[in-house]
């Protein structure tokens, strides 16, 4: 079954986007996802269709209206069990582990947010999942939903060259990735490690570990504690 993405925006234009090229855009050629938008524009109010509003207590900034994005929600909300997601940057950080999670459902749905937000009374009535890309605001969810369906849409079968590359890849067991290296073997008067020349498999193995590990301890200590919590405190 097709993976299906819904995304309710002000801006349809701006998708796919990036995702229209590469990898993910041969898939969507392929019909491996598919993607419809729904313009939250068509749902406003009055001669201007207006979306927002000024905010109750006063502030900067407009909020778009609940009983906009309600109206959009019901006439274009998934009747299956897809999750609705709204964009958000007081959402829950997103990890490799919901990315999978969506990846291996029907598709998703991504509510965009633009202005200051949007009235707080939608999650009263909607089942809708806050979902942030990172500690720092952007100017609204359409890049957001981009990065959320780029990190869903690689997942999915046949899209990544190799099956192998996702096994290994950053945060798939809990570590960040060991380092890569190519062609030439000598480049600036810098050596590859001599490892990766050896063709000993077993040794390349362990070493790209033992690099994964420093990398991780060094970068992200957050991660290296849960990962030490999952594979026991003795692990160094
Ligand atoms: N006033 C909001 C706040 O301080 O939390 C920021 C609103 S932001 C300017 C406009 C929209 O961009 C948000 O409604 C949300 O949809 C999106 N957005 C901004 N930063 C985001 C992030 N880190 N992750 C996901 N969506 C984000």
């Amino acid at each position: 079954m097709t993976w299906q993405v819904d995304v309710l925006t002000l801006f349809p234009e701006m998708f796919p986007g990036f995702l229209g090229y590469s990898l993910a855009g041969r898939a969507l050629e392929e019909q491996r996802w598919s993607l419809q938008t729904h313009a939250l524009r068509e749902f406003g109010s009055g001669r201007h269709k207006a979306v927002d509003d000024t905010p109750f207590g006063g502030g900067a900034g407009m909020v778009i209206r609940a009983d906009i994005l309600d109206a959009a929600l019901e006439a274009t909300k998934p009747q299956d069990n897809r999750p609705i997601i709204y964009l958000s940057p007081k959402g829950r950080l997103l990890q490799q582990a919901d990315v999978k999670r969506f990846a291996s459902g029907r598709g998703i749905y991504c509510i965009c947010g633009r202005y200051e937000g949007i009235d707080e009374r939608i999650f009263q009535k909607h089942a809708i999942e806050e979902v942030s890309v990172g500690d720092y605001v952007l100017s609204g969810g359409e890049p957001a939903a981009l990065v959320l369906m780029d990190a869903c849409v690689r997942l999915l079968p046949g899209v990544m060259g190799s099956d192998q590359s996702e096994v290994e890849e950053s945060f798939s067991e809990g570590l960040l990735e060991y380092p890569h290296y190519t062609k030439p073997a000598q480049w600036a008067g810098l050596k590859v490690p001599g490892v990766l020349l050896s063709g000993h498999h077993g040794a390349i193995a362990s070493w790209r570990k033992e690099q994964a590990k420093t990398i991780t301890k060094e970068r992200r200590p957050d991660l290296w504690a849960t990962y030490q919590h999952r594979y026991g405190s003795g692990v160094s």
